[in-house]
């Protein structure tokens, strides 16, 4: 059997559901016989394996289904589903992609989470002040609250900032976002400022062609490493704290965790039960990027005790960084010592009052990381 082969019938072994959707890959799935069809392979090298994916599963050796999961079994060496149509599947591995709420994954420790919570419209305007070919990534400014007391009191301790993308002088999104609240800024909140830097900045919305509302909890424990079922996505303890990205990273570790299964259920060891939940948990969650992940909570930590002030003094020095560094930040690419690095550098390049800051309001959360990160040295 060729490695490729091997690999499919070894994912063939495991199960996984998200998006309401349930791929049943049953233990002969993609084996020698049946080979990813040239269509199939042009498409994953054109990143269009999704809609292959959804129109020809059966290339892959998938059968998809679409009820929803209501109970996990486990015994030694293989789990099981039971969805809400009355179907059981059994599998060697199930993998839980069913996002933030999901009560099918474990935590050993409280779940003191942070929120991102943002109000978003892409709208039909009259006209709009923003340049074409630039983007709005943390507009922090306060001047639109000038004749709301009571907006402008709140907005200065639990800041929120704007994000804009213009598509042309009459389409634009636009992104009233509370960077990381606890307890969660209150939606309607954060509506009401927009609407107030809409009003002033003189925006007309003439249509709001798609709305939406974002709630990303952020940061607070991984899952208990490991347990029966495998996460991945936002249950997975993949988001980033400090800035609620998560599809980049998840759609980066995916195939280093598929790898994984693979190696386990595709050796003619066949590992399975608890040696390949090991494998797998410790796949995504090396002790690497684990310690890395506390630093990023504690970048969550910082922010949740900054005011608006304090937030722009903080991103005024983040972003006199070296752009390898604050762009590394955001998009979870640097090592643990490029995040010491990172640490000791902002607060060289911080204003005294930031610096400040960060003596008096980040001790508490300092101890709390360098506890957690010798507990996971350990
Ligand atoms: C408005 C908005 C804007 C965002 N912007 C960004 C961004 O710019 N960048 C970024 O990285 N992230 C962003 N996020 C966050 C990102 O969308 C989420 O982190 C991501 O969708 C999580 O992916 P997931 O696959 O884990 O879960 P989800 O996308 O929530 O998918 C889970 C799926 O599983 C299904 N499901 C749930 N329970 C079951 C069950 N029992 N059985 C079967 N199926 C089930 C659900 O119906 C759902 O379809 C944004 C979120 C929102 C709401």
């Amino acid at each position: 059997m060729g490695t490729e082969a091997r690999k499919k019938r070894a994912i063939g072994a495991a199960a996984a559901f998200s998006s309401s959707i349930l791929a049943d890959l049953p233990d002969d799935a993609g084996g020698d016989g049946v080979e990813p069809t040239e269509t199939v392979d042009a498409a994953r090298d054109d990143a269009l394996l999704l809609d292959s994916f959804f129109s020809k599963p059966t290339c892959l050796g998938l059968a998809l289904r679409f009820p929803k999961v209501w109970k996990v079994e486990h015994e030694e060496f293989e789990s099981s589903i039971v969805c809400d149509d009355g179907t059981e599947l059994k599998a060697s591995l199930i993998v839980d992609a069913s996002g933030f709420t999901s009560s099918f994954i474990e935590y050993d420790k409280p779940r003191n989470v942070g929120y991102q919570i943002a109000h978003g419209i892409l709208a039909e305007v009259d006209s709009h002040p923003f340049d074409l070919d630039k983007m709005v990534l943390m507009d922090w400014r306060d001047s639109h609250l000038g004749n709301e007391p009571y907006l402008r009191a709140n907005n200065s301790k639990l800041p929120t900032f704007l994000y804009v993308m213009p598509f042309d002088s009459n389409l634009v999104f636009l992104e009233e976002t509370s960077l990381v609240s606890r307890p969660v800024l209150p939606y309607m909140e954060v509506k009401k400022r927009m609407v107030a830097r809409l009003r002033h900045l003189g925006i007309r919305v003439r249509t709001v062609i798609e709305d939406e509302k974002c709630l990303i909890p952020m940061g607070g424990p991984l899952p208990k490493i490991p347990q029966s079922v495998m996460a991945i996505g936002g249950n997975s303890g993949i988001v980033h704290p400090s800035t609620g990205y998560t599809v980049a990273q998840t759609m980066a570790v995916a195939p280093f965790l598929a790898e994984t299964i693979a190696e386990c259920l595709g050796s003619t060891r066949m590992i399975r039960g608890t040696p390949l939940y090991h494998r797998a948990w410790n796949g995504l969650w090396p002790v690497e990027r684990r310690l890395s992940r506390e630093f990023y909570n504690f970048g969550m930590e910082t922010l949740l005790k900054l005011d608006l002030n304090g937030t722009r003094r903080f991103f005024d020095a983040f972003f006199e960084l070296n752009p390898y560094y604050w762009q590394g930040f955001l998009s979870s690419r640097l090592s643990l010592g490029e995040l010491l690095l990172l640490g000791v550098s902002l607060f060289g390049k911080a204003s005294s009052p930031s610096k400040l800051d960060m003596v008096r309001k980040c001790p508490v959360p300092l101890v709390k990381m360098v506890g957690n990160v010798a507990l996971e040295a350990i």
